[in-house]
């Protein structure tokens, strides 16, 4: 993924790491040079004019001169590589969070959103995608470890050949211990998504402008942010107990190999006094051994990280990995499918039975009705009788757990998704309130018809919001939601005519026509204005409007009544009112209501 999203920094990376791994323990060979030649100058007594000693001693003047000329190398190639790295992982972390977000919305069905398990892997794949920026750091780190740790072996080996050996031996467990820590906090971590996810929710409950306005009515300010805080304290005790632990283990085997590493020194110290190691040797090797040290520490923490960033990653591959429930056919059908004259055979809802993902308790329980063509149903019954589930299977948003959704005779699960859901026009109980202009607000709903300013201007109208355009200077291309600068707010009424727009932007293609609870926001006069549009674009194509407000049912073809996700009654108003049954009931209750 790193060489794929910056093949160029990471090769330039790579060169300028070589340089600047090799550098030290040049730097030490050059430095043991210079003692050398200064403890012999140093033998042969003082000289009147240090000049001289400079022009006669080539060894001790290069020497000097590549120690220098080392030392900028190595400044100038850190500073470069500090800019490289930003670069890298601004595009490492660019191209995984664009592969994430992608995958995200290549997802037909919404059971994503829904389902805990799934959304706790969302929840680590963003702290995946952060920690993905530090593999750019780590794989250079791993290089840079390497290019200095070779080296001072093969250095420390001409010493004696058990150096480096006991100096890799008593690093080793230091290793065991950092991955046995990484793979504890890991852990931790992965248990701790739900609180993360919990703290998400707080703290979007205390952001979030949905909630300010109730949160502060019912002072309900202390129990969020205690919430919140509770949440955070559990997740981080958990990790400071890992932390403590791992504190403790990688503390005492780091005493054990600095112990471990003192030996070889006294080695050096006492082969200097006894004459087989020259004081130039001392430097060399004190600085080798130093430098072997540093070199696998620095090998041993990039391990970790790596083993970190390993686990960390795991949860965004999860997500690439997986593969949508709701599939759609490649192929398109014949167009026939799609004609909606009288002899067709329009939708037909067949025993369906349907859990929502992730869940055994079935919402419908084999529901049997049919929608034909031109026709109007209306969908009424208690709340969580299943009415909006059974819409949201109409659009194809689920696929049903048992039984089918015919159109035309054609399984649902046969045709191509985006050619059927091109035929829908929707309005969802909780439509969206898109952050963007009013033009995209509406054109959304159809795309060909983004630029037709008139096309537009009509939904608009006939939604009953035209006025929104010559209220704001920018018209169409207002701004709307506070999140935007300088965007307009609108009411709840005004929002949900958007909506209603937008879909009916759409009414080109649309054959079927969803409305979930479509009036919810609006009072008794509006209502009925959007009943009569409603009613009005419903002609010549299939029509299911959810509502409890069995005025609005009492205008349909035919009522569905829905109880406890089964249907239990079904027939024209008229019908269902002779009935006597739980139809008639509601109706004459609502009725009184009104009076
Ligand atoms: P209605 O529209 O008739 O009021 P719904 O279809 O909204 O009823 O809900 C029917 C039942 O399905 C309710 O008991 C509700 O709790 C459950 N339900 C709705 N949405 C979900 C979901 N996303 N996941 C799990 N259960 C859900």
């Amino acid at each position: 993924m790193v060489a794929k999203a910056a093949p160029r920094e990471l090769s330039q990376i790579a060169f300028f790491n070589v340089m600047t791994g090799a550098g030290p323990a040049v730097t030490l060979y050059l430095s043991k040079l210079v003692i050398d030649e200064l403890s012999l100058l140093v033998q042969q007594g003082p000289v009147a004019d240090w000049r001289s000693v400079i022009t006669t001693d080539s060894t001790l003047l290069w020497a000097l001169a590549g120690t220098v000329g080392l030392r900028l190398l190595v400044e100038i190639t850190s500073t470069v590589d500090i800019l490289l790295f930003a670069s890298l992982r601004d595009r490492v972390q660019g191209a995984v969070q664009g592969q994430v977000l992608e995958k995200i919305a290549t997802f037909n069905d919404i059971a994503l959103f829904e389902s805990p398990d799934l959304l706790n892997i969302v929840q680590l794949t963003q702290k995946g995608v952060g920690r993905v920026q530090r593999l750019s750091f780590m794989l250079s780190g791993t290089l840079k470890g390497l290019l200095t740790f070779l080296p001072s072996v093969l250095l420390a080996a001409s010493l004696d050949w058990w150096i480096p050996l006991l100096l890799i031996g008593i690093t080793a467990p230091s290793i065991w211990v950092e991955m046995r820590h990484r793979r504890r906090s890991w852990r931790v971590e992965t248990t701790q998504a739900e609180t993360s996810r919990n703290m998400d929710i707080y703290g979007r409950l205390i952001r979030g402008e949905n909630f300010a306005k109730e949160i502060r009515l019912f002072s309900l300010q202390q129990i969020m942010v205690s919430r919140w805080k509770n949440f955070y304290f559990q997740r981080f005790r958990a990790m400071a107990e890992v932390r403590k632990e791992g504190a403790i283990a990688m503390a005492f085997w780091s005493c054990i190999s600095n112990l471990g590493a003192a030996l070889p020194y006294v080695f050096v110290v006492v082969g200097v006094v006894e004459g087989r190691f020259t004081l130039g040797d001392i430097a060399l090797y004190t600085g080798i051994i130093a430098q072997m040290q540093g070199g696998l520490q620095r090998l041993i923490a990039n391990f970790g990280e790596l083993y970190d960033v390993t686990l960390a990653t795991k949860p965004i591959f999860q997500l690439l990995d997986l593969q949508p429930e709701l599939t759609s056919p490649p192929q398109k059908q014949a167009a026939d499918i799609w004609k909606s004259d009288a002899d067709q055979t329009g939708i037909e809802v067949q025993d369906v039975v349907f859990a929502y993902p992730g869940s055994d308790v079935p919402i419908l329980k084999g529901v049997n009705f049919q929608i034909r063509p031109n026709e109007m149903v209306a969908l009424v019954g208690e709340n969580g009788a299943g009415k909006t589930t059974l819409g949201k299977l109409l659009c194809r948003l689920y696929d049903p757990t048992q039984g089918s959704i015919y159109w035309n005779g054609k399984d649902y699960r046969e045709l191509e998704l985006r050619e059927l859901r091109d035929r829908i026009a929707v309005v969802m109980q909780d439509y969206a309130r898109f952050p963007t202009t009013l033009r995209e607000n509406v054109g959304w709903g159809y795309q060909p018809s983004l630029d037709e300013d008139n096309a537009i201007q009509e939904v608009l109208e006939e939604a009953g919001v035209a006025r929104l355009v010559k209220n704001y200077e920018l018209g169409l291309e207002t701004p709307l939601g506070k999140e935007l600068e300088d965007g307009v707010d609108l009411s709840g009424g005004q929002w949900q005519r958007v909506a209603i727009a937008r879909s009916l932007l759409r009414m080109g293609t649309a054959d079927l026509m969803v409305f979930d609870e479509p009036t919810a926001a609006l009072d008794p006069k509006n209502e009925q204005e959007i009943y009569d549009i409603f009613r009005n674009v419903a002609r010549g194509r299939m029509a299911v409007v959810v509502s409890h407000r069995l005025a609005l049912a009492k205008m349909a073809d035919r009522i569905v009544v829905l109880e406890h996700g089964g249907v239990i009654e079904e027939g024209s108003h008229d019908e269902l009112m002779a009935l006597d049954g739980v139809y008639a009931d509601m109706f004459t209750r609502q009725a009184s209501s009104y009076v």
